[in-house]
């Protein structure tokens, strides 16, 4: 397969497709033509809303102005998940984005926390974390003394539409048309060609798969395959529904736990995206609208949309000449708002590894054995969120605590039961910060703590611990509001 690579054709214009198109017109578009066919009779999903810190530095690579992008998606600032009712119902708490506590060399800041707590400093494990303090008292601001770490909440259709403008301002061209057939080499089995339903045919070197659950290169014509993870993350459904702003944007994602699934709440400038995730074995249609419909504020602005998958992943993300990014490589669950991201890592590790001189199978190796284990790592955190309740009022619950899980995850809860440590796995996209925050949030407390934490007396360590989160609510009380940082900082015309 070593003839050089100068044609790409993405196929598919959704988050996928114009991030992907964004990111190598911006990158490689003076060694690459760049061609992306979407078709207007078919709809992006329109979900996909909330994102994760890294997507600054995927922005910040391609010159965007965040301002500015912030203004037209009118997007809002989100410093993390809001947990409610998910380890037990009436329990909450935020996994932020933000380090908890100080770090030492030999043991995190929790190991301190579970040392503090069997001394009787009775504080929540958030109250030593900025992010987290931030977002509950609804405060942002960005300042060089006191650096915060944040991600959007933005309007995905209009996001689209801006990196489509971008992209085409640097040669990308667009072709909107239906695609029809997938056409290959008899030889090598690659994919040619993409045949519109106008007839109008498009040659390509390599292909990029951003067609949606469709799948239609990397699984209609490669026939790659798809590895099903329903029996561990249930939800297959969701029903989405935008509503308008009633108060002030709260800047983090609410996660509402629900008797057969969770709701979200996406605060935007102008409207609120909502939506229920649930199973369709424990929860018809109908019951889902019916309790999403009860649990939101404002009118409703557009008509209650259902939307069916199946979690899992394509085999492989990379096969032949086609690489799938978003959706057609596969779904996890929008619980920890991992998609974008994934298409975004997608984008960085093809970009590092493209095959100007014709295509390796070492190179194709190496872009599927990272992403095996970076899907892996998501998987197992997504399915801790389900698996650690306490939650007994419904079969959907049940089924999730007494599921089977991955070894892998089963390792991990046994090792911070057993002895409070926390190791990342290759590939893992969380922090131990981000483990032990859901970990402790939905109940799991370690039997033990690294002595590390004997360091300090029982003096030093009040002291380290208290001085700690007088400072971070000291931080948090000079803050303004994040209603009234984005008034002066991005707010949108719409
Ligand atoms: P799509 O948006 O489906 O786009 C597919 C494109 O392919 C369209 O342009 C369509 O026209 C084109 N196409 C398809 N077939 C053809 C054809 N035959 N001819 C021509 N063109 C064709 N992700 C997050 O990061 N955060 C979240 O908060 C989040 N929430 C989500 C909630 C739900 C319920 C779901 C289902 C997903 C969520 N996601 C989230 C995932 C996110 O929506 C997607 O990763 C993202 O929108 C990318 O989608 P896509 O571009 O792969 O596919």
């Amino acid at each position: 397969m070593n003839n050089k690579i100068q044609n790409i054709v993405i196929a598919g214009g959704g988050t996928a497709g114009w991030m992907a198109a964004a990111a190598f017109s911006k990158l490689l578009g003076k060694n690459l033509k760049i061609t992306l066919v979407e078709s207007d009779e078919i709809a992006t999903v329109g979900v996909g809303e909330a994102t994760i810190p890294p997507i600054r530095t995927f922005h910040k690579l391609l010159g965007i102005d965040e301002q500015e992008l912030m203004r037209i998606t009118n997007a809002t600032f989100k410093l993390g998940v809001g947990f409610e009712n998910w380890g037990q119902e009436g329990k909450n708490y935020i996994h932020s984005f933000g380090a908890t506590g100080k770090e030492c060399w030999a043991g995190e800041f929790h190991h301190f926390w579970l040392h503090g707590l069997r001394n009787g400093i009775n504080a929540d494990f958030g109250d030593y974390c900025y992010e987290l303090q931030a977002a509950k008292a609804q405060k942002f601001a960005l300042s060089k003394n006191t650096p915060i770490n944040y991600a959007y909440h933005l309007d995905a259709t209009i996001y689209a539409k801006y990196l489509r403008e971008f992209s085409e301002n640097l040669g990308v061209t667009r072709i909107e048309g239906k695609i029809q057939q997938v056409s290959k080499d008899h030889k090598s089995g690659n994919i040619s060609s993409l045949t519109l339903a106008s007839g109008q045919v498009i040659n390509g070197d390599f292909f990029i798969d951003c067609t949606g659950f469709r799948g239609l290169l990397i699984e209609q014509a490669l026939h790659t395959g798809f590895d099903d993870w329903s029996h561990w993350l249930p939800c297959d459904s969701a029903i989405a529904v935008q509503t308008k702003t009633i108060s002030d944007p709260i800047p983090y994602t609410r996660s509402i736990a629900h008797k057969n699934g969770w709701q979200w709440k996406i605060p935007l400038q102008n409207r609120v995206g909502n939506g229920l995730v649930f199973c369709s074995k424990y929860c018809s249609d109908e019951e889902a609208l019916n309790t999403l419909t009860k649990n939101i504020e404002g009118d409703i602005l557009t008509e209650p949309r259902v939307i069916k998958f199946n979690t899992g992943r394509r085999r492989k993300g990379w096969n032949k000449n086609c690489v799938a990014l978003g959706l057609s490589a596969g779904f996890i669950e929008p619980l920890e708002s991992t998609s974008i991201h994934l298409i975004m890592s997608g984008i960085i590790r093809l970009l590092r590894l493209f095959p100007f001189d014709g295509i390796y199978q070492s190179a194709i190796d190496e872009y599927n054995n990272k992403l095996d284990s970076e899907l892996n790592a998501v998987r197992d955190f997504i399915i801790l969120h389900y698996k650690v309740t306490q939650r007994e009022d419904s079969d959907f619950w049940l089924h999730c605590k007494n599921m089977d899980i991955p070894p892998s995850l089963a390792h991990k809860i046994q090792l911070f039961k057993d002895t409070g440590r926390v190791f990342l796995d290759d590939g893992d996209i969380f922090r131990v910060d981000s483990w032990t925050q859901v970990m402790i949030g939905q109940g799991i407390m370690p039997t033990q703590y690294h002595k590390i934490a004997d360091i300090m007396n029982e003096k030093e360590l009040n002291h380290f611990m208290s001085s700690l989160k007088a400072s971070i609510a000291n931080a948090v009380e000079n803050l303004p509001s994040h209603a009234d940082f984005i008034q002066q900082y991005c707010k949108s015309n719409s």
